[in-house]
Parts: structure tokens; sequence; C-alpha cells
């Protein structure tokens, strides 16, 4: 059963580019020359920032960092900032300039001991790996290929919504009280890291437009699906307690289509319910259901476990690529209907019959802290 992985293959799309903010060290002005140059050579065409392109690289001044405000939600930022001193703790220092920037992914330069410097990629799942100081073009070789990612994928975090949910459905039923059931045991599995606090360090100003943007109030971890049946599945909203998930369309929603040419998830929700949006992985979750009939549910947690087969490339969450890749493995697997994905440098994709089987299954496996990689 083929039919939807295949209908909705889309060829990648190669995002215009543009630079904002002030490269202003010599070793910035190499770096925006440098990285320029390689995605004009990979073929991304230069526009001015204002046009709305798919990437923005944005110099961020470490002492005052300051948002590059996107018109679009499909515009990815990556934040560029150099110090003069090595912090003792990359991440509590660079993390916060992140959020600051609000950047999808952040470099931080700092000095090396060796008197040259080191490249450090700050992610949004708070970890980072390390860029070796190297011949200009395989340094840019390596950075294009983290940035890269961000610069060839599609959104799919827009949200159609159906005031038309069954009567019988919206106070729940089993399967959404499973979710809830499923949300409290990750809580109390420690597996619901606390979202990072972004409201401390945003102003009302930078809240709002993250808001609006992408719908949340914090980044929180996690999600977890039911299948209702043949169509459409219950999935935790994006950006709410996942410790608490009860109120049909707004902590949990069905999901029941995508539309490939909106981008957009279709979700049926109760009438006369404020609708939060779905979660921004639902366009994995679907591809999951649509090709295996078996799978009836799937847990998404920022953790890891031994052994697992993993994605090559840390494609953004919500994009038509991730999807792509984690359907691509769980097909490889010798049971898709109970395989354990690993999204390289994020966390776990988990599919089971149920969610019980698939607690049963990771009971005692799970490992915390996902590794790192380059
Ligand atoms: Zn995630």
């Amino acid at each position: 059963m083929n039919s939807v992985a295949a209908s909705c293959v889309q060829p990648r799309r190669l995002s215009e580019i543009a630079f904002h903010g002030e490269a202003d060290s010599d070793y910035l002005k190499w770096f925006a020359e440098g990285i320029g140059q390689r995605m004009e050579a990979a073929g991304h065409e230069r526009v001015d920032s204002e046009e709305s392109p798919g990437l923005v690289i944005h110099f961020v001044d470490p002492g005052r960092p300051r948002p590059f405000r996107r018109k679009s939600q499909g515009t990815f930022v990556v934040g560029v900032t150099e110090v003069d001193e090595k912090p003792d703790d990359i991440l509590s220092t660079a993390y916060p300039m992140l959020v600051k920037s609000l950047s999808n992914l952040f470099i931080f330069i700092t000095p090396s001991d060796d008197g040259g410097k080191d490249t450090y990629f700050i992610t949004l799942e708070q970890g980072y790996y390390t860029a070796r100081d190297r011949d200009g073009a395989e340094y840019f070789e390596e950075v294009y290929s983290h940035v890269a990612p961000l610069a060839s994928t599609r959104l799919v975090i827009n949200n159609i919504f159906r005031d038309d949910l069954p009567e019988e459905l919206r106070d729940g039923n089993a399967r959404t009280r499973a979710i809830y059931d499923a949300g409290r045991k990750l809580d109390g599995m420690g597996l619901l890291p606390t979202a990072f606090p972004i409201h401390e360090i945003l102003s009302e100003r930078d809240m709002q437009h993250v808001r609006r943007l992408f719908g949340l109030g914090g980044l929180s971890y996690g999600n977890v699906s039911v299948r209702e049946d043949e169509d459409t599945f219950w999935m935790s909203a994006r950006g709410v307690d996942k410790s608490n998930l009860r109120e049909v369309g707004r902590d949990v929603l069905l999901i029941s289509d995508y539309v490939p040419e909106e981008d957009a998830m279709v979700v049926r929700v109760p009438p006369g319910v404020e609708p939060r949006s779905a979660s921004v992985d639902a366009i994995e979750h679907w591809n999951l259901y649509k090709e295996h009939p078996e799978i009836g549910a799937i847990i998404h947690i920022h953790a890891w476990m031994e052994g697992i087969e993993s994605t090559r490339v840390n494609y953004p969450c919500g994009t038509y690529e991730l999807a792509q890749e984690v359907a691509e493995l769980a097909r490889q697997q010798p049971d898709p209907g109970r395989a354990v994905v690993g999204l390289k440098n994020h966390g776990l994709t988990i599919t089971g019959h149920s969610l019980e089987d698939i607690f049963e299954r990771i009971d005692g496996k799970i490992i915390r802290q996902v590794p790192m990689e380059p």
C-alpha cells in the first residue's frame, strides 16, 4: 500500500537564500563569502532578505542578539556569531542566542586552543556538534552539509480546520484516553523535559512573533498518536503540555487528511472550539499510518536507544523530507508496524500496534541523552 507515499513525492526544492545583519569581523566576512559561494555553487539563488527567501543567514551581535523577523513561517533562519573568548559551557552561552535571534540553527564561532577557530552548530533540541577548522573548501563543504537540510525542505505545518468532528467523538473516546495515559506515563518516565522557557528570555513582541509564526508558547517535546480508523488518527497538538492531554480539539486532535498542494494537514474539531495547531510531526505520522495498516500507535520522544537505524540528515521537524526519511527507514525494518527509527541528533519515532505495545518494547531501554553527531 504505497499509493500515498508515491503520490506525494515531490522534487526537492533548493531554497532562495539571503544574508542579513553585519558580518563585522574579518573572519565573518570570510565566512559569509565562503558559504555564499558554496550555496550558489549548489544552485541556490541569492535574493534580498525582504523577499521571503527559504533560508536567511543572519549575522548576530553576541552582546545583543536580535531576531530576524520572518514574514513567512517557511523561512528558516541560520544565526551566525563569533565571540572573542571560548566560554566554558558552549550550550548555556549559545542556546539563548539561538532563541533570542529566533534561529532554527545557530553557528557559534570561537577561538580554538591552537590559535584557529572552532565552529559549533547549536540545534533547537539544545545539542551541538563541532566543525574542525580546516582549509576553506573543506570547511565550507562541512558547513553547507549542516545548512543544506534547512535550505531544501518543505514545511508541512499549515492546518485546515473542519468543525465537523462527529458528535460521539467530541468528548473523546478510549483512544484519546489512551493518549492521555501515555502522556502521563512519558512524564513519569522523565521523557517530557521541561519545555525551554523561551518566554523568559524573549520580549513580549518577539513572543508574539513566535506565536504567530509557530503557534507555540514554549518549545515542547515529543508527541503521541493513536489510529482511529483507516484514514484518521488522534494526535497530541502542537506546543501543549503533554502530561495533560485532555481536551479534544485543543490538546488532542483528529488528523483526517493531508493536502499536498497547500502543505497542510486537515484537522476535524468540535464546533465552537478554538483549535490548536496540529503537531509539526503530523505529516510524519500520516505517512506511517497510511502506508502500514498494522500501525495502531506512534510515539515520538527526544531520547535514544542502543543499536537503532537512524536518518542520515538532520532535517527540521515538520518537513516533508524528514517524513519521507522516517517512512523509508520504517519500511526497511523487518516489521514496520513495530519499528524504532532514530532521527539524527533529535530523537526516536516508535511505531506499535498499540501504545501499550510501544511502552512494553521500550521499557528499560531508553537513553535520555540523544547522541549528537556532525
Ligand atoms: Zn521532536
